[in-house]
């Protein structure tokens, strides 16, 4: 609970209503914040700052937050840090007038190029006062740095980030570099941020008054107001919309004023794995629940905006018109001309038109696997060099004609879209469904989806309350049956390589195995998990050492949390992998899951690579808690006896 006498804090560095806030402010909050591990203590910290921030400096809120969640803009807009080991390292090191060599071994040495920048400075003598740093000039450097491309930009970048690093002071080259690699690793959760923020604004708006509450009454506001901006956010991911709506109306015009909206991509709704056929009907106890085809494609979020533009979204909110440029001419056939404005949540999945074979026998239409989808280009993809044809399958309306639709129930969402939107040969169709009631059903059902080229079966609640949509939930309300993964886990992991152990015999060209890890939002790591060897082609291993030789970093890098693994290589965290495996056990040896289940982590028996998973980033790679409720779910159904089984 917000402790009141504390609201009026000045924190370590002051600074005048009116003035830009100092970039050493926001460097002190994040080495507080550094120094505890406790999830109130950081959020009141936060709080504190930013009611500061929004009494003195208010345009630069957004700017603050910004640097707290170590993003540029939103994630539609594509733009990120990430900067480089090798280039920071050039740039530390021409700053301070070090060599490259020296600044590599302090890095081996000390694991966090943050803290090298940061000593690296303090032994350097400065000859003259720097003038102190101000967060948006901070902001706007950053921002340019991610900008800069074309001829001589890594150059540039470095003479950019040389300038800032010789106006630093105290603690701020440690924060500076950190929020360059686009990690701060402070223990700064983006649910922490938002929490922060939706108190902070509370607190401010209270003002004065916030000594007349009594401490149940102001604890309920901030409770309240937390809840409707986290909700509000989950529409319209986009703090450039919120915050300003927030400055303006506070929580309480917030509701009115910020709304899903085409044109911003929400985080989609996500799906439970499920072991046993058994298990879904547990689950639904008896309420309406439908079966949809889990199409095996790319999942395509697609807006019709109400001057007329579409833009397709991949689940990671990235703008996918350019890849897609056949679904941005094909999608307006399918609308019917009742629509002005939507936003549909879809599968597109590639697809082999009905055709005459050589033989002359008439093959009838169907889906290809994702492996097709995959080849396509991503980028500079111009519509008549387009093998591989894609066809949309609509599973969900969640915006129509100026009106959200989210708190609909899915049979209400679902007769929408259908009204709506018409199938269009080889183009267009809605997700194929049945209600089905009991597991022959739902046996029979998922075996003719698999049939016809799909995963599985998507089971979603239907009606009712807890059938409405959860953007960036992964919800109890939607599970997933893949069929080929029912007698194992019921389902795979999706995890990042971060090392490669040179291959021995005929494989002393690639690498032969490699070191997989998930990452932990909340201690910004990556965990280890397993080494892999296994389900690879000879072609495979070379394109994977063809892909990772470029991402070869000279050591371990601070945020791989590795354990006792010993790879041969460290990777940059830039490529997942789908990975089967046969189960999950306690390991002396990875870190994943760590603490969740016991103090030590979780790894893999027998993993098996199955695909590159290039709609996802490494950020969103299986996270701790699936892995630990995986763990969980197969200590519990071996200890019922029942094993992994009962797929139709
Ligand atoms: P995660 O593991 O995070 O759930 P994923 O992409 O690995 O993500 P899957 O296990 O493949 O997820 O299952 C969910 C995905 O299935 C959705 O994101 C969507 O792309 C796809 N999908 C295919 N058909 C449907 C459908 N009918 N309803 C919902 N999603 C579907």
């Amino acid at each position: 609970i917000f402790q009141k006498t504390s609201a009026v804090n000045e924190g370590k560095v002051a600074w005048k209503e009116g003035e830009a806030v100092p970039y050493s402010a926001l460097a002190s909050t994040f080495a507080d914040i550094q120094a505890t591990t406790k999830r109130l203590e950081i959020t009141e910290i936060l709080t504190q700052f930013l009611v500061r921030v929004i009494k003195r400096s208010p345009d630069n809120l957004l700017q603050v937050v910004y640097l707290c969640i170590n993003r540029l803009c939103p994630d539609y807009e594509g733009l990120e840090l990430g900067i480089g080991e090798s280039l920071l390292i050039k740039a530390i090191a021409q700053s301070t007038g070090r060599e490259v060599a020296r600044i590599k071994k302090d890095l081996e040495a000390q694991g966090d190029l943050g803290l090298v920048a940061l000593n690296s400075k303090k032994n350097q003598p400065t000859m003259f006062k720097v003038s102190s740093l101000k967060v948006p000039q901070v902001f706007k450097q950053l921002k340019e740095i991610a900008v800069v491309s074309g001829n001589k930009s890594q150059d540039r970048k470095i003479g950019m980030i040389k300038k800032l690093l010789a106006s630093c002071q105290g603690e701020e080259p440690k924060f500076l570099i950190r929020s360059l690699e686009g990690k701060l690793r402070i223990g700064l959760a983006e649910r922490s941020v938002l929490v922060s923020l939706a108190r902070a604004v509370v607190i401010s708006k209270l003002g004065k008054n916030i000594s007349k509450l009594s401490q149940e009454s102001l604890a309920k506001q901030l409770e309240d107001g937390t809840e409707v901006v986290k909700a509000v956010y989950s529409e319209l991911p986009s703090y450039d919309l919120v915050i300003p709506a927030l400055l303006k109306g506070g929580v309480e015009g917030l509701r009115t004023e910020c709304k899903l909206t085409p044109g911003v991509p929400l985080k989609p709704m996500l799906a439970k794995p499920t072991k046993a056929i058994s298990e879904v009907l547990d689950r639904f106890e008896g309420k309406p629940f439908t079966c949809e085809y889990k199409y095996d494609g790319e999942r395509a979020q697609v807006h019709l905006l109400p001057d007329g533009k579409l833009a397709v979204f991949s689940r990671n909110s990235e703008n996918m018109s350019v890849k897609y440029p056949d679904l941005v001419e094909q999608i307006p056939r399918c609308i019917k001309p009742s629509v002005k404005s939507f936003v549909l949540d879809a599968e597109a999945a590639a697809w082999k038109k009905a055709e005459v074979n050589v033989e002359g026998v008439m093959e009838p239409a169907k889906l290809l696997p994702f492996q097709e989808l995959s080849r396509r280009k991503r980028k500079d993809v111009k519509a008549e060099d387009i093998k591989i044809k894609v066809k949309l399958f609509g599973f969900d309306l969640l915006y129509l004609n100026g009106q959200p639709l989210l708190s609909l129930p899915l049979a209400e969402r679902r007769a929408l879209l259908q009204e709506h939107f018409t199938p269009v040969e080889d183009e267009f169709d809605y997700a194929r469904s049945e209600d089905c009631e009991s597991v022959e059903e739902i046996s029979v059902f998922l075996d003719k989806s698999v049939k016809e080229g799909c995963e599985g079966l998507m089971v979603k609640m239907l009606s009712g309350p807890d059938s409405t949509y959860e953007p960036s939930r992964r919800s109890m309300n939607w599970l997933k049956l893949k069929k080929d993964y029912l007698a194992g886990t019921g389902d795979s992991l999706d995890l990042v390589v971060i090392g490669g152990y040179y291959g021995k015999g005929k494989r002393t060209n690639v690498y032969g195995a490699f070191l997989l890890a998930c990452y932990d939002a909340d201690s910004e790591t990556y965990q280890t998990i397993c080494k892999i060897g296994t389900g690879f082609t000879e072609q495979d291993l070379e394109t994977h050492y063809k892909t990772l030789k470029e991402l070869e970093i000279s050591g371990k890098k601070g945020y791989y949390d590795v354990g006792e693994a010993k790879p041969d290589v460290y990777f940059e965290a830039k490529v997942v992998w789908e990975v089967l495996t046969a189960d999950l056990s306690l390991s002396p040896v990875y870190t994943a899951a760590k603490g969740l289940v016991e103090q030590r982590g979780i790894s893999l028996r027998f993993p098996r690579f199955i695909r590159i998973r290039d709609d996802k980033t490494s950020e969103e790679s299986t996270s701790p808690e699936q892995i630990e409720a995986m763990y969980r779910s197969q200590v519990v159904n071996s200890s019922k006896g029942k094993g992994g089984g009962g797929g139709g």
